[in-house]
Formats: C-alpha cells, sequence, structure tokens
C-alpha cells in the first residue's frame, strides 16, 4: 500500500499499458482516475477494481478532443480537492501515414507529433499548480524507446515521444523546488493490441533476436516501474528518462549474431 490516500489520473487506461497501471496503483491504495472516451469499458475496468477492494472513477478523455486534456484534470481536482499522481499514458501513431521522412505525409506528421505532444503538455500545466499547493506531486510520462533509439519509420511518432522526454526533464527542473518530480518511463516492445496489431509476425520475430532478455514486454513490466516513480520509492528522483525495454540497444549489435546462430 504505497500509495494510500493518493489521488491519480491516468489517461487512455482502459487497456494495455494505462490498464496494467490503473490496477497496479488501485492495488496500492490510490483512487484512480480512469481517463477515457469510453465511460462503458471504464466502467469493466472500475468494476474489476472495486471487486479487488480498490478505488476507481470515471473521467471523460478523449484523445481527439483537446479540451478535454484539460478538463479531465479540473474535474478530479473539482472532485477531489487534489491530484497527486498523473500518469500521461495516451499516445498514438498512424503507420498508415507515420513513414520515413519523404514517404510519410508531412501534415500527418505535424497533427501526431502535435497531438502527442500536447496529451502530456495540458494536462502537466492543469495539475502543476494544484500540486505545487498540497506540497508536491509525481508526473509520469510515457514516452517509447523510439525516443532514443530513431527507426526506419513512423518518424513523426518518434519525434513526438522525443519532445515528451524534453518536456519532462524542463517540468523537472522548473518545479523540483515545489517537489513535483516529472520522470519519463520509455517502453520497448510491449505486447499489447497497439503495438501487435502493427507489427508482422517476421518483425516481430527479427526485432526480438536484439532484446537480450529475449521476450516480448507485459504491460506489468511497466506498471511496476511506473508505480516506483509514482511513489515515495523515488522521492529523491526527478527528470529520469527511464528504459524499459528488456536491454534492446544496450549492447553490441554482435549479440544477437552470437546469441542466435
Ligand atoms: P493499447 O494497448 O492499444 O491501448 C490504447 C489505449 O488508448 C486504450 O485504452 C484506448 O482506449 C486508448 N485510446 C486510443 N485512442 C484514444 C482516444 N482517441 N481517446 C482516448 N483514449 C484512446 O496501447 P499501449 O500499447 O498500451 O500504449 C500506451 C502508451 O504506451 C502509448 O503512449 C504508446 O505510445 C506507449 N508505448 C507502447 C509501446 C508498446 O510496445 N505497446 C511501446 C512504446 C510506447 P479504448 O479502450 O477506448 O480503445
Amino acid at each position: 500500500m504505497k500509495l494510500k490516500n493518493k489521488v491519480a489520473l491516468i489517461t487512455a487506461s482502459t487497456k494495455g499499458i494505462g490498464l496494467a497501471c490503473a490496477n497496479i496503483l488501485a492495488e496500492n491504495g490510490a483512487l484512480v482516475y480512469i481517463g477515457a472516451r469510453s465511460e462503458e469499458l471504464a466502467k469493466e475496468v472500475i468494476n474489476n477494481i472495486e471487486e479487488k477492494g480498490g478505488k476507481a472513477k470515471f473521467v471523460y478523455f478523449n484523445g481527439k478532443e483537446k479540451e478535454t486534456y484539460t478538463s479531465m484534470v479540473n474535474q478530479v481536482i473539482e472532485n477531489e480537492g487534489k491530484l497527486d499522481i498523473l500518469v500521461n499514458n495516451y499516445g498514438v501513431t498512424d503507420v498508415r501515414f507515420d513513414r520515413d521522412v519523404v514517404k510519410g505525409d508531412s501534415d500527418k506528421f505535424f497533427e501526431i507529433v502535435e497531438g502527442n505532444l500536447q496529451s502530456v503538455y495540458l494536462p502537466c500545466k492543469a495539475a502543476i499548480p494544484t500540486m505545487i499547493k498540497n506540497g508536491g506531486g509525481s508526473i509520469v510520462n510515457i514516452s517509447s524507446i523510439g525516443s532514443v533509439i530513431p527507426d526506419l519509420s513512423r518518424v513523426a511518432y518518434c519525434v513526438s515521444k522525443a519532445a515528451i522526454n524534453s518536456l519532462t526533464q524542463n517540468i523537472a527542473a522548473q518545479y523540483a523546488r515545489y517537489n513535483v518530480r516529472c520522470n519519463a518511463v520509455l517502453p520497448g516492445l510491449i505486447g499489447t493490441k497497439a503495438a501487435l496489431d502493427n507489427m508482422s509476425d517476421e518483425f516481430i520475430e527479427g526485432f526480438l533476436k536484439h532484446i537480450p532478455l529475449n521476450r516480448i514486454g507485459d504491460p506489468c513490466d511497466i506498471a511496476k516501474v511506473v508505480l516506483f516513480y509514482a511513489s515515495d520509492d523515488s522521492s529523491y528522483i526527478t527528470g529520469d528518462i527511464e528504459e524499459v525495454a528488456g536491454g534492446f540497444g544496450k549492447v553490441t549489435p554482435q549479440y544477437s549474431d552470437s546469441v542466435h546462430e
């Protein structure tokens, strides 16, 4: 029970990484707001959490409606009088248009960069003043390993996540003196619908050769690290850009040849 009496908000938390974060934060005693576009799906998540003795509520958040980036935070603060933990998990791309610089669609590039970045910037902007008033808070931004290891495609997604890393570090610097901490978690290949729908079996097989821990990550692998940054276990840490990617990019390129020959 690391988060007793804490109020948390997690965007896009009906599935995948966001859902795993909602479950682990609730198991640790937080009242978790499920930021979701579907109240029906959020209700299923809330019922499951409540059945296990946890507390959760719904707040409307839609990645396609930018006013909700701020209104969801204001709603939680109006209901609870505070917000201790903000997990900005929402993030998307469209692989049909988000390709390399030459082949990718320019309008889509800027739309994806703006959408992903605003979905982190605006909730932070709305939450930080209340966190300061309450003596502190913890923001955890879900970035991607693609923000630090360039890809052959998905340039808009990678650039948007790199911008989120920088935003994370700037917020850490600007509000550390108020005990508002801000860290980013960079998932590698995690077995969620978003990831698996966009990748062929051949791609996954090839990619796995470059993951020293030799498995696709589970959403819980990310949620455990989010819990660490959300809780006082990380009370002396801010501005981290933490890769949670099974060692991807950490070893010599010869690794895959020698281990998998
Ligand atoms: P996921 O399993 O596909 O879940 C996506 C979530 O986003 C769902 O809860 C979905 O809600 C919600 N969502 C989608 N569009 C939305 C919208 N317009 N408004 C509100 N909610 C919306 O995704 P994931 O893989 O867990 O990804 C979560 C985060 O991790 C993203 O920021 C992603 O970039 C990052 N990430 C993932 C991986 C990976 O390998 N999976 C790797 C690096 C980074 P519905 O239930 O309503 O559809």
